[in-house]
């Protein structure tokens, strides 16, 4: 096998490298998150990370990777006698495919061999063997949810629990978790995210000097990849010899009680919620300080602690653009230096003290680049970084003087039309909206759904992976009339894994309501949009009773905007319903497109989950592409269209549309009607 690319010869991404290097050298770090366009070496760098563990030591013959000095006492494995043999073993390094299967990742038992053979058989999962080594996750944002709600009970318990009928296995599940995301693709579940302790963005350099040097050191890796790697040999040593160094010294750095207060001081400044952000900040900056060489952290470690660990902490909701503002940093750490702002320098901060071991060269995890092509330091370059694109935009203060505009969920290009924000009435209960046919999605309370939950409806020999739930009687019943056969003598009955059979079980699934809102000019007065906005949040609540995920694409002016990515928080829809202002034209089409974007990568998330859209509009639209086009796109899907056409005359264009989705009209001044009354009882 060829070896990995080095991770010192990695050209720039110097925030990154340094993220992964803080892990490396504290767990408590808390794993990193990728955020970048394709094609920026980000999968190199975290593989190339791996060889820089240290390796440890692990119970000969255990799958579950045992530490022999304090093996898991529920080891399915175990228990471990204190003298067990042991082997050193490199850093492990998993990778969990984002449409990997629910026992792929957290194991599965055997209900076959358990039943057919009395015994508990435990094949171990991903997270297993991830334990005390390295979970990646590339395109974490397109997992399935499923998959993230195992990931994140494992990350918080640091236990992965399986549990078939009444057989359970628990082991444990510690292990750096690194993903990697594309946010154009969609962004992560606000739980998912908090998990992450440290944040990078990233994007290929634009220098060119930088560039040509990646292709070369690329070329040169491709054409020998073991003569690269023996060039790097002694980079790579010295890492990893610096990083065990660090380990070995964190115990000892101290965290002053002036500094633990400048950190929680600046994660208040950003507006942080909850404390994750602070204890990930300080075991950032302390890990920073032992990489540093240096026994008591300082001003610098903590502005690198929260620059890393807050960004994606800062951020209200899914939709606003990430970064930090470095200024806003700048001065909550003015403001809280021991010692006063302009003061003499902290006593504790000799800033330019030779620490014990400390390296030489400035904050460079990569070791000194050999090729010299980087003049600035890595403040400027990480600089940089993180004000590129987005990042900026968000620490704008809100709204342009346009009005009360929300502070960024509307990033559609603005129309000089005046624009207003009507307000929301008081929600009413709707129709039930289905998706026809029997899904297989989530439990919930709208459509019908085939699951694990419900009545059951009959039973069904298991299918490939074997049975995930077995339905006694009828398994009983189907080895009965072989007895004889087989040669029973005793009591018990001689089972054969093909009488197992399985519950087929009939409920209701929880669905994905798109809502798909005109918020254009054409919508006309103040009232009617206060009407529409009624309506959508009184589906919205309906939506959440039912346990379903709402999303929410608006389109006005020039085009179409995910003003709320699919979620199940119904808080996050609700608010930015309130703060959507209406105006301009109506870029109809736009807004079908953007929509069917959505239920494409819904789809790869959450493949079960069936989608319901709901087209808010009068139908007409007086900009942008072609709607029939945009209209076939979003064939199969199960729609409705509110219309929200009203007055004498009326040109039926909403009628039209759902002729084109294949969509049921409701009108919306009768949605609330529709419902039928409840009779008293009695
Ligand atoms: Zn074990």
């Amino acid at each position: 096998m060829n070896p990995a690319y080095p991770f010192s010869a990695v050209v720039g991404l110097d925030d990154l490298k340094l993220a992964l290097v803080l892990n490396a050298v504290s767990p408590r770090a808390g794993g990193v998150l990728v955020r970048g366009e394709k094609g920026t070496a980000k999968s190199t760098i975290v593989r190339a990370l791996a060889a820089q563990l240290p390796p440890v030591a692990v119970v000969a013959g255990c799958r579950f990777h045992c530490d022999p000095a304090a093996p898991d006492p529920g080891c399915p494995d175990g228990p471990h006698e204190p003298d067990a043999a042991w082997v050193r073993r490199p850093a492990s390094l998993v990778e969990l495919p984002v449409g990997a299967s629910e026992d792929r990742l957290a194991g599965s038992l055997d209900l076959e061999r358990a039943l057919t053979e009395g015994v508990k058989a435990f094949e171990p999962g991903l997270l297993a063997a991830a334990h005390r080594g390295v979970l990646y996750v590339d395109e974490v944002n397109l997992l399935h949810d499923h998959l993230v709600d195992l990931l994140l009970d494992a990350a918080a318990l640091g236990v992965c629990y399986v549990e078939r009928e009444t057989v359970s296995v628990r082991h444990a599940a510690r292990f750096l978790l690194v993903g990697t995301m594309n946010p154009e693709e969609g962004e992560l579940r606000p739980q998912l995210l908090d998990r992450f302790g440290l944040t990078v963005e990233v994007r290929a350099t634009r220098e060119p000097g930088e560039r040509a040097e990646v292709v070369r050191r690329r070329f040169a890796f491709d054409a020998d990849p073991e003569g690269f790697a023996a060039r790097w040999a002694p980079e790579e040593a010295a890492l990893a010899e610096r990083i065990a160094r660090a380990r070995a010294a964190l115990p000892a750095v101290r965290l002053p009680d002036a500094r633990l207060r400048q950190i929680t001081a600046v994660c208040a400044g950003f507006e942080v919620d909850g404390l994750r952000a602070d204890l990930v900040t300080a075991h950032a900056a302390v890990a920073h300080a032992a990489w540093q060489g240096r026994d008591v952290v300082t001003r610098e470690d903590v502005r690198v602690a929260a620059r890393l660990a807050l960004p994606h902490r800062r951020r209200r909701d899914p939709f606003d653009a990430p970064g930090l503002d470095e200024r806003l940093l700048d001065d909550l750490l003015d403001q809280t230096e021991p010692g006063g702002p302009d003061g003499p320098d902290d006593p504790e901060d000799p800033e330019d003290r030779e620490g014990p071991g400390r390296p030489e060269g400035p904050d460079d995890p990569g070791g000194a680049q050999s090729d010299g092509s980087r003049p600035d330091g890595p403040a400027a370059s990480s600089h940089e970084i993180s004000g590129e694109g987005g990042g900026a935009a968000s620490d704008a203060p809100p709204g342009d003087g346009t009005g009360p505009t929300p502070r960024s969920g509307d990033a559609a290009p603005r129309d000089s039309a005046p624009e207003e924000v009507a307000a929301v009435g008081t929600p009413f209960r709707v129709p039930v909206l289905r998706v026809a046919g029997v899904g297989e999605g989530a439990a919930g309370r709208r459509s019908s759904g085939r699951g694990r939950h419900g009545r059951a409806i009959g039973t069904r020999l298991p299918g490939g992976t074997g049975p995930r739930a077995i339905d006694l009687p009828a398994t009983l019943l189907a080895a009965a009339p072989h007895q004889v056969l087989r040669g029973r003598r005793g009591p018990g009955l001689v089972l054969r894994r093909d009488d197992l059979r399985e519950p087929v079980r009939e409920g209701r699934e929880g669905n994905l309501v798109l809502f798909v809102v005109d918020a254009s000019g054409s919508m006309g007065a103040r009232r009617r949009m206060t009407a529409v906005k009624t309506a959508v949040l009184s589906l919205l609540l309906d939506a959440y009773q039912r346990r379903d995920k709402v999303g929410l694409v608006v389109f006005r002016g020039r085009g179409a905007t995910v003003a709320l990515p699919p979620t199940s928080s119904v808080e996050a829809g609700a608010a930015r319903l309130r703060a959507l202002p209406t105006g301009g034209r109506t870029p109809l089409a736009e807004g079908l497109a953007t929509a069917a974007e959505v239920l494409r990568v819904e789809r790869m998330r959450d493949p079960d989950r069936r989608p319901l859209l709901v087209v808010v509009t009068d139908g007409r639209a007086t900009s942008g592409g072609d709607v029939t086009r945009a209209a076939t796109a979003l064939a199969g899907v199960t729609s409705v269209v509110v219309d929200c056409e009203s007055g004498p005359v009326r040109l039926g264009l909403a009628g039209a549309l759902a002729l084109r989705l294949g969509a049921r009209v409701l009108p919306l001044e009768s949605l609330g009607d529709l419902v039928p009354k409840r009779r008293k009882a009695g």
